[in-house]
Formats: structure tokens, sequence, C-alpha cells
């Protein structure tokens, strides 16, 4: 499996790549964009005048701007990087600057949502085609990006019905491109799958972390200090970014209610098996869910290190 990034395009995939939203994901992305010359210009555009500020001093863009109607002009890929509670309004912001033939992506953990969100706003000619990295770690910011963060991670593709074939050719071209495995599906699987590989995890760990925090029975200094017990490891999960989790939960409301009602179930019979003693329940459990973290690492999507650590090569 490749550890770094290959080497750059002898052709540009595209000509004028914007991102909206320059933080983990947007900087990631025009880190290894420009690493590898798939875009021949990158025009980062950003709300927040601080990130516009970094954005020209980590020289990660060829212009900057605050304005995305400006921003997107002439683009012939667009992606949108932001939470997805902003998509709606975003979209009816830039659509009337989208050129036909544009094509239009984002990187929105949720799709269903965006899908609804999007599609309502887009001119005719514009092809959107929707897509998930499942990549990232728990920092924020234009900062936080690093160019292999898409390297050997999935990319899943959600085109809605009737999307212009050559559009999704391209986009999971540019996937491939930056190291990613491309799979497509619809939206609504999607957001399933993701509601119980990524969604409820991520709720778990606001919840465990939540809950050591307003216990009356264990002081503060203890919790921080045993916290290698196993609690450290969902710290590191309830460190994400709120803004962008609050949004994932209210748009894929339906999804992870549904597996929320699973776990319960699946919760009160480990207190069951607990309660009655039967060892040989828990047992089983713990076997089959030990394979399952060796079937990720073996299938490289996390490395053994106790620690959970994550790699930051550069390329
Ligand atoms: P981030 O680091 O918080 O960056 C988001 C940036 O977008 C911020 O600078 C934010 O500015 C800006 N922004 C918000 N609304 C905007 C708007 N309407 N116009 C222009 N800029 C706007 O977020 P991220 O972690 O990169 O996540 C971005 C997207 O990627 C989300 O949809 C998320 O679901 C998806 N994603 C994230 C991960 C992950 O692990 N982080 C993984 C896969 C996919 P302010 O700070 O001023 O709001």
């Amino acid at each position: 499996m490749p550890e770094r990034l290959g080497p750059p395009a002898e052709t540009p995939l595209f000509q004028r790549l914007a991102i909206i939203g320059f933080g983990l994901i947007g900087s990631s992305l025009a880190r290894a964009v420009r690493h590898l010359r798939i875009a021949r210009e990158i025009v980062a555009i950003d709300q927040s005048p601080a990130v516009l500020e970094r954005i020209e001093a980590l020289g990660l863009a060829d212009r900057a701007t605050g304005d995305a109607r400006e921003g997107v002009t002439g683009a012939d890929f667009v992606i949108l990087c932001v939470p997805v509670g902003a998509y709606s309004a975003l979209a009816e912001c830039i659509a009337s600057n989208l050129e036909p033939g544009t094509i239009l992506s984002d990187v929105g953990s949720v799709k269903g949502s965006v899908i609804r969100q999007v599609e309502p706003h887009l001119p005719a000619g514009v092809h959107f085609v929707p897509a998930h990295p499942v990549a990232g770690t728990e920092y924020s910011g234009p900062d936080a990006g690093f160019a292999t963060l898409f390297l050997n991670r999935w990319c899943i593709l959600t085109p809605p019905d009737g999307a212009d074939a050559q559009a999704i050719e391209k986009v999971r071209q540019f996937w491939s491109a930056l190291g990613s495995n491309v799979e497509i599906m619809t939206a609504q699987h999607h957001d399933l799958v993701l509601a119980i590989t990524s969604h409820v995890p991520h709720l778990i760990a606001y919840n465990i972390v939540g809950t050591a925090a307003d216990l009356e029975t264990v002081t503060q200094s203890e919790v921080i200090k045993f916290s290698a017990g196993g609690f450290r490891d969902f710290t590191r999960i309830a460190a994400s970014d709120p803004t962008m989790w609050r949004d994932v939960f209210l748009h894929n409301k339906d999804a992870v209610l549904e597996m929320l009602g699973r776990l319960n179930e699946d919760i009160a019979l480990l207190a069951r098996a607990i309660r009655w003693g039967e060892g040989d329940k828990l047992f089983d459990l713990f076997t089959r869910t030990r394979a399952i973290r060796r079937g990720i690492i073996s299938l490289g999507q996390e490395t053994a290190e106790p620690d959970f650590g994550r790699r930051r090569e550069t390329p």
C-alpha cells in the first residue's frame, strides 16, 4: 500500500478548483491538489477573515476570498467543505454564478440531506456529484490539514438519480488521484452505513466523556489520571468539532435514531448478561469484536499502535 502521494499529474484534471470552507478537509484537499497538480488554479473561499489570513500566510491557494459568489465564478470544479448545516444557504448564494458544465461536489459527512439542500438551487447544466471522504482527525482549521489525509482511505460518491456519467467519472478520477479508494452507493445507504460506523460512535464518545465529567463520586483529576484505562481513546473522538458534529446529527436524524435503537437493545442484553453472570455471552461478543479490529488493521485502515497514533507524513 503506498505511503506517499504519487508524482504530479502531467495534465491537470481541472482548470480552476474553488474550495469553499478551508478548514481541515478543504485545506488538506488544497495541499494534495497543489502537490499533485490536479488543478491549474486553486481559489480558496472562507467566511472567516482569520482563516483567509492563514491561507495567505501558508500559501495554500492561488487566491483567497470571503466572497463565495465571486470565488466560484469561472471555476470548472467547486467543492463545498463547510459543515452540512450551511449547504442550503451557500448553494442558493453561489447558484447563479455557477457556469453550465461546472461540476459541483462536496465532502459532507451526511449525504441525503446534502442532496435535498443543494438540488433545488442547481442551475441547468451544473453537475452535482456529492462525495464523502471517510478520513479525518479531531482537529479543525487550515493549520490542521495535511496532503496525505486521503491516502489509502475510502471516498464514497453518492450521485443522485440521473447524474451525469462523465461528471461522476471525473470526480472518481479526482479522488483516485488523491490516493483514495472510491466506492459509489446511494445517499440513503451511505447515511445508514455511516450512522453505525461513524456517527453513533461519535455520539457514544461525546456521551461517555460528558457522563464522566458529570460524575459526583469520581473526581475530575481521577478521570484524567486514570484515562489510559480506555477513556482516553474516547476523549480523542469527543474532541471533534462541535459545529460539524451538531450538524451531522441534525441532518442524519433518521439513520442515527434507528442505529441508536438497535444499540440500546444490545446494551440491555449486555447488562442482562452481566447481571446473570453469563460469561460465555460476553466472551463470545468480545471475541467477535476483536476480529473486527484485526480486520480493520489488516485492510490498512488503522495502525496497530496502542495509542491509535495518526500518521502525518509529508508528501
Ligand atoms: P472545519 O475545519 O471546521 O472548517 C470549516 C470551515 O468552513 C471554517 O473555516 C468555517 O468558518 C468555514 N465556513 C463555514 N460556513 C461557511 C460558509 N457558509 N461560507 C464559507 N465558509 C464557511 O471543518 P472540517 O472538519 O474541514 O469539515 C468540513 C466538512 O467536511 C463538513 O461538512 C464535515 O462533515 C466534512 N468532513 C469532516 C471530516 C472530519 O473529520 N473533520 C471528515 C470527513 C468529512 P467558521 O469557522 O467561521 O465557521
